[in-house]
Protein backbone atom coordinates (compact mmCIF):
# COMPACT_ATOMS: atom_id res chain seq x y z
CA UNK A 1 0.00 0.00 0.00
CA UNK A 2 1.92 3.45 -1.28
CA UNK A 3 0.45 6.57 -0.04
CA UNK A 4 -0.56 8.00 -2.91
CA UNK A 5 -2.94 4.88 -4.00
CA UNK A 6 -5.55 5.44 -0.78
CA UNK A 7 -6.85 3.05 1.40
CA UNK A 8 -9.47 0.25 0.26
CA UNK A 9 -11.43 0.34 3.44
CA UNK A 10 -12.03 1.59 6.68
CA UNK A 11 -10.24 -0.94 8.22
CA UNK A 12 -6.78 0.45 6.20
CA UNK A 13 -7.03 3.88 7.07
CA UNK A 14 -4.82 3.85 10.36
CA UNK A 15 -1.87 1.85 8.69
CA UNK A 16 -2.16 4.02 5.45
CA UNK A 17 -2.09 7.44 7.71
CA UNK A 18 1.35 5.97 9.29
CA UNK A 19 2.85 5.15 6.39
CA UNK A 20 2.18 8.60 5.07
CA UNK A 21 4.06 9.09 8.06
CA UNK A 22 0.61 11.36 9.79
CA UNK A 23 0.17 11.32 13.13
CA UNK A 24 -3.45 11.07 12.35
CA UNK A 25 -6.66 13.16 9.98
CA UNK A 26 -8.15 16.40 11.37
CA UNK A 27 -11.75 16.65 9.95
CA UNK A 28 -12.82 19.99 9.55
CA UNK A 29 -16.58 18.87 8.62
CA UNK A 30 -18.52 16.67 11.02
CA UNK A 31 -21.42 16.87 12.51
CA UNK A 32 -22.86 16.28 15.96
CA UNK A 33 -25.80 17.09 17.80
CA UNK A 34 -27.95 15.94 20.49
CA UNK A 35 -29.37 12.49 20.03
CA UNK A 36 -32.97 13.85 18.95
CA UNK A 37 -32.13 16.30 16.71
CA UNK A 38 -29.89 14.15 15.17
CA UNK A 39 -32.47 11.53 14.38
CA UNK A 40 -34.39 14.18 13.10
CA UNK A 41 -31.77 14.93 10.50
CA UNK A 42 -31.56 11.14 9.76
CA UNK A 43 -35.81 10.99 9.15
CA UNK A 44 -34.55 13.39 6.31
CA UNK A 45 -31.98 11.29 4.46
CA UNK A 46 -33.92 8.66 5.13
CA UNK A 47 -36.55 10.63 2.54
CA UNK A 48 -33.73 12.04 0.57
CA UNK A 49 -35.33 9.87 -2.86
CA UNK A 50 -38.24 12.61 -2.23
CA UNK A 51 -36.12 15.88 -1.59
CA UNK A 52 -33.05 15.38 -3.43
CA UNK A 53 -33.70 12.79 -6.19
CA UNK A 54 -31.30 10.36 -4.76
CA UNK A 55 -31.20 7.23 -1.93
CA UNK A 56 -28.63 8.68 0.63
CA UNK A 57 -28.63 5.49 3.42
CA UNK A 58 -26.35 6.76 6.46
CA UNK A 59 -23.46 4.79 6.72
CA UNK A 60 -22.68 6.09 10.09
CA UNK A 61 -26.09 5.97 11.84
CA UNK A 62 -24.79 4.32 15.04
CA UNK A 63 -24.91 6.14 19.18
CA UNK A 64 -23.07 9.20 19.97
CA UNK A 65 -20.08 6.43 21.71
CA UNK A 66 -20.02 4.23 19.07
CA UNK A 67 -19.61 7.50 16.65
CA UNK A 68 -17.22 8.81 18.72
CA UNK A 69 -15.34 5.12 18.62
CA UNK A 70 -15.43 5.04 15.09
CA UNK A 71 -13.64 8.25 14.34
CA UNK A 72 -10.72 7.32 16.74
CA UNK A 73 -10.27 4.08 14.96
CA UNK A 74 -10.08 5.59 12.00
CA UNK A 75 -7.61 7.79 13.77
CA UNK A 76 -9.24 11.15 13.69
CA UNK A 77 -6.98 13.77 16.11
CA UNK A 78 -9.01 16.24 15.64
CA UNK A 79 -12.61 17.28 14.56
CA UNK A 80 -15.13 20.13 14.05
CA UNK A 81 -18.67 18.84 15.23
CA UNK A 82 -20.63 21.40 13.58
CA UNK A 83 -23.86 22.41 14.10
CA UNK A 84 -26.17 24.88 11.80
CA UNK A 85 -30.14 26.25 12.23
CA UNK A 86 -33.08 25.72 9.97
CA UNK A 87 -35.11 28.77 11.38
CA UNK A 88 -34.59 31.95 13.76
CA UNK A 89 -34.13 30.80 17.52
CA UNK A 90 -32.41 27.84 17.40
CA UNK A 91 -28.65 28.82 16.76
CA UNK A 92 -28.09 29.87 20.64
CA UNK A 93 -29.07 27.22 22.12
CA UNK A 94 -27.32 25.17 19.58
CA UNK A 95 -24.09 26.95 20.30
CA UNK A 96 -24.18 26.10 24.18
CA UNK A 97 -24.75 22.12 23.02
CA UNK A 98 -21.68 22.65 20.66
CA UNK A 99 -19.82 24.61 22.37
CA UNK A 100 -20.26 22.35 25.45
CA UNK A 101 -19.58 19.01 23.07
CA UNK A 102 -16.38 20.19 22.13
CA UNK A 103 -15.13 21.21 25.61
CA UNK A 104 -15.82 17.94 27.03
CA UNK A 105 -15.56 15.51 24.27
CA UNK A 106 -12.13 14.04 23.38
CA UNK A 107 -10.76 15.22 20.02
CA UNK A 108 -13.70 17.72 19.23
CA UNK A 109 -13.22 21.26 19.13
CA UNK A 110 -15.88 24.07 20.08
CA UNK A 111 -17.98 24.79 17.12
CA UNK A 112 -21.06 27.64 16.86
CA UNK A 113 -23.20 28.90 13.88
CA UNK A 114 -25.54 31.60 13.31
CA UNK A 115 -28.71 33.03 11.52
CA UNK A 116 -30.08 36.38 10.82
CA UNK A 117 -31.67 37.35 13.49
CA UNK A 118 -31.56 40.12 16.29
CA UNK A 119 -29.51 39.18 18.83
CA UNK A 120 -26.97 37.31 16.22
CA UNK A 121 -23.89 39.65 17.05
CA UNK A 122 -24.30 39.42 20.80
CA UNK A 123 -24.23 35.44 20.68
CA UNK A 124 -21.58 35.21 18.45
CA UNK A 125 -19.72 37.69 20.15
CA UNK A 126 -20.32 35.11 23.07
CA UNK A 127 -19.49 32.11 21.37
CA UNK A 128 -15.67 33.27 20.35
CA UNK A 129 -15.26 34.37 24.27
CA UNK A 130 -16.46 31.05 24.99
CA UNK A 131 -13.63 29.02 22.86
CA UNK A 132 -15.57 28.62 19.45
CA UNK A 133 -12.47 27.02 17.00
CA UNK A 134 -15.28 27.33 14.10
CA UNK A 135 -18.19 28.05 12.87
CA UNK A 136 -20.33 26.89 10.42
CA UNK A 137 -22.86 28.42 8.40
CA UNK A 138 -25.69 26.61 6.06
CA UNK A 139 -27.30 28.83 3.74
CA UNK A 140 -29.43 26.30 1.47
CA UNK A 141 -30.62 24.71 4.96
CA UNK A 142 -31.35 28.13 6.91
CA UNK A 143 -32.42 29.63 3.22
CA UNK A 144 -31.14 32.86 4.36
CA UNK A 145 -29.34 35.67 2.52
CA UNK A 146 -25.50 35.82 3.37
CA UNK A 147 -25.79 39.65 2.44
CA UNK A 148 -28.25 40.13 5.08
CA UNK A 149 -27.71 43.39 7.84
CA UNK A 150 -28.08 41.61 10.72
CA UNK A 151 -25.15 39.13 9.74
CA UNK A 152 -22.97 42.22 8.90
CA UNK A 153 -21.74 42.31 12.39
CA UNK A 154 -21.14 38.91 12.90
CA UNK A 155 -19.15 38.51 10.05
CA UNK A 156 -17.13 41.76 10.97
CA UNK A 157 -16.87 39.73 14.28
CA UNK A 158 -15.71 36.47 12.74
CA UNK A 159 -13.25 38.34 10.54
CA UNK A 160 -11.84 39.71 13.38
CA UNK A 161 -11.04 36.90 15.04
CA UNK A 162 -10.02 34.68 12.42
CA UNK A 163 -11.55 31.73 13.45
CA UNK A 164 -12.56 29.49 10.17
CA UNK A 165 -16.31 29.36 9.44
CA UNK A 166 -17.18 26.22 7.45
CA UNK A 167 -20.03 28.00 4.90
CA UNK A 168 -21.55 26.45 2.58
CA UNK A 169 -23.18 28.26 0.30
CA UNK A 170 -22.89 26.23 -3.15
CA UNK A 171 -26.26 24.91 -5.34
CA UNK A 172 -25.16 21.34 -4.54
CA UNK A 173 -26.85 18.78 -3.18
CA UNK A 174 -29.82 21.25 -3.22
CA UNK A 175 -29.99 24.49 -5.00
CA UNK A 176 -31.66 27.64 -1.93
CA UNK A 177 -32.80 30.65 -2.77
CA UNK A 178 -29.47 32.74 -1.57
CA UNK A 179 -26.80 29.81 -2.73
CA UNK A 180 -24.10 30.39 -5.16
CA UNK A 181 -20.85 31.44 -4.95
CA UNK A 182 -21.76 34.65 -6.28
CA UNK A 183 -23.83 35.51 -3.57
CA UNK A 184 -21.06 34.80 -0.76
CA UNK A 185 -18.34 36.55 -3.25
CA UNK A 186 -20.24 39.62 -2.12
CA UNK A 187 -19.87 39.10 1.14
CA UNK A 188 -15.86 38.18 0.78
CA UNK A 189 -15.56 41.54 -0.89
CA UNK A 190 -17.66 43.35 1.98
CA UNK A 191 -15.23 41.46 4.53
CA UNK A 192 -11.76 40.70 3.17
CA UNK A 193 -10.39 39.26 6.43
CA UNK A 194 -12.64 36.86 6.75
CA UNK A 195 -11.52 32.76 6.91
CA UNK A 196 -14.08 31.13 5.02
CA UNK A 197 -13.64 27.23 4.28
CA UNK A 198 -15.69 26.48 1.28
CA UNK A 199 -17.85 23.85 2.32
CA UNK A 200 -17.83 20.91 -0.58
CA UNK A 201 -15.21 22.99 -2.31
CA UNK A 202 -18.42 25.18 -4.05
CA UNK A 203 -19.79 22.08 -5.40
CA UNK A 204 -21.21 22.34 -7.90
CA UNK A 205 -19.39 25.44 -9.02
CA UNK A 206 -15.59 23.83 -8.48
CA UNK A 207 -14.29 26.35 -10.69
CA UNK A 208 -15.74 29.32 -9.17
CA UNK A 209 -14.56 28.33 -5.63
CA UNK A 210 -11.05 27.66 -6.96
CA UNK A 211 -11.59 31.42 -8.33
CA UNK A 212 -12.64 32.99 -4.79
CA UNK A 213 -9.77 30.61 -3.34
CA UNK A 214 -7.33 32.45 -5.67
CA UNK A 215 -8.68 36.22 -5.24
CA UNK A 216 -9.06 35.69 -1.79
CA UNK A 217 -6.38 34.56 0.78
CA UNK A 218 -8.61 33.71 3.71
CA UNK A 219 -10.86 31.34 1.59
CA UNK A 220 -10.17 27.47 2.02
CA UNK A 221 -12.03 24.65 0.17
CA UNK A 222 -12.85 21.55 1.83
CA UNK A 223 -12.79 18.15 0.89
CA UNK A 224 -16.52 16.94 1.97
CA UNK A 225 -17.87 14.65 -0.59
CA UNK A 226 -15.92 15.85 -3.65
CA UNK A 227 -14.80 13.43 -6.16
CA UNK A 228 -16.45 10.33 -4.20
CA UNK A 229 -18.63 8.21 -6.67
CA UNK A 230 -21.96 9.46 -5.05
CA UNK A 231 -21.18 13.49 -5.76
CA UNK A 232 -19.67 12.54 -9.66
CA UNK A 233 -23.11 11.08 -10.60
CA UNK A 234 -24.61 14.73 -9.79
CA UNK A 235 -21.57 17.19 -9.36
CA UNK A 236 -18.21 15.59 -11.68
CA UNK A 237 -15.03 17.65 -11.11
CA UNK A 238 -13.85 19.05 -13.74
CA UNK A 239 -11.11 16.28 -15.56
CA UNK A 240 -8.19 19.11 -15.14
CA UNK A 241 -9.04 19.43 -11.00
CA UNK A 242 -5.75 18.33 -9.83
CA UNK A 243 -3.81 20.02 -11.91
CA UNK A 244 -6.25 23.31 -11.23
CA UNK A 245 -5.88 22.63 -7.32
CA UNK A 246 -1.54 23.73 -7.38
CA UNK A 247 -1.90 27.20 -7.13
CA UNK A 248 -4.26 26.90 -4.03
CA UNK A 249 -2.56 23.46 -3.11
CA UNK A 250 -1.85 25.34 0.36
CA UNK A 251 -5.57 26.02 0.72
CA UNK A 252 -7.72 22.78 0.89
CA UNK A 253 -8.87 21.18 4.16
CA UNK A 254 -10.00 17.55 4.76
CA UNK A 255 -13.66 17.80 5.42
CA UNK A 256 -16.18 14.66 5.45
CA UNK A 257 -19.40 15.17 6.77
CA UNK A 258 -19.33 12.39 8.88
CA UNK A 259 -21.74 10.58 9.98
CA UNK A 260 -23.92 11.29 6.91
CA UNK A 261 -22.31 9.76 4.15
CA UNK A 262 -23.67 7.11 2.24
CA UNK A 263 -20.14 5.20 1.46
CA UNK A 264 -17.14 4.23 3.78
CA UNK A 265 -15.03 7.51 5.09
CA UNK A 266 -11.97 6.13 3.73
CA UNK A 267 -13.90 6.83 -0.12
CA UNK A 268 -13.18 10.03 0.97
CA UNK A 269 -9.54 10.17 1.81
CA UNK A 270 -9.26 7.86 -1.34
CA UNK A 271 -10.41 10.41 -3.86
CA UNK A 272 -8.52 13.49 -2.35
CA UNK A 273 -4.95 10.47 -2.82
CA UNK A 274 -6.31 10.03 -6.06
CA UNK A 275 -5.94 13.91 -6.75
CA UNK A 276 -2.22 13.83 -5.14
CA UNK A 277 -1.34 11.08 -7.48
CA UNK A 278 -2.76 12.38 -10.54
CA UNK A 279 -0.67 15.27 -9.85
CA UNK A 280 3.13 15.53 -9.28
CA UNK A 281 3.50 18.81 -8.47
CA UNK A 282 0.68 17.57 -5.38
CA UNK A 283 2.11 14.45 -4.34
CA UNK A 284 2.42 13.18 -0.63
CA UNK A 285 3.27 16.72 0.51
CA UNK A 286 -0.17 17.38 -0.38
CA UNK A 287 -1.78 14.93 1.29
CA UNK A 288 0.02 15.55 4.40
CA UNK A 289 -1.42 19.18 4.30
CA UNK A 290 -4.89 18.73 3.16
CA UNK A 291 -5.50 15.77 5.99
CA UNK A 292 -3.42 17.23 9.23
CA UNK A 293 -1.40 20.47 8.95
CA UNK A 294 -3.83 23.11 7.01
CA UNK A 295 -6.88 22.01 9.07
CA UNK A 296 -4.83 21.36 12.32
CA UNK A 297 -3.58 25.21 11.78
CA UNK A 298 -7.23 26.53 11.03
CA UNK A 299 -8.44 24.91 13.98
CA UNK A 300 -5.64 26.94 16.20
CA UNK A 301 -3.87 23.13 16.82
CA UNK A 302 -0.18 23.53 15.27
ZN1 LIG B 1 -22.01 18.99 6.26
Amino acid sequence: MSGLEGPSSDEEVPDWLASLGLPGLVDLHTHFLPERVLHKVWDYFDLAGTHYGIDWPIRYRFDEPTRLDVLSGLGVRLFAPLVYPHKPGMAEWLNRWALEFGRTTPGAVPTATMYPEPGAAEYVAAALEGGARCFKVHVQVGGFDPRDPLLRRPWQLLAESGVPVVVHCGHGPLRGEFTGLDVFAEVLERHPGLVAVLAHAGMPEYGRALELARDHPGVYLDTTMVGVAFSERFAPLPPDWADRLVPVAERVVFGSDFPNIPYPYAEQLAAVAGWAAAEERLGISFLRAVLYDTPARLLGYD
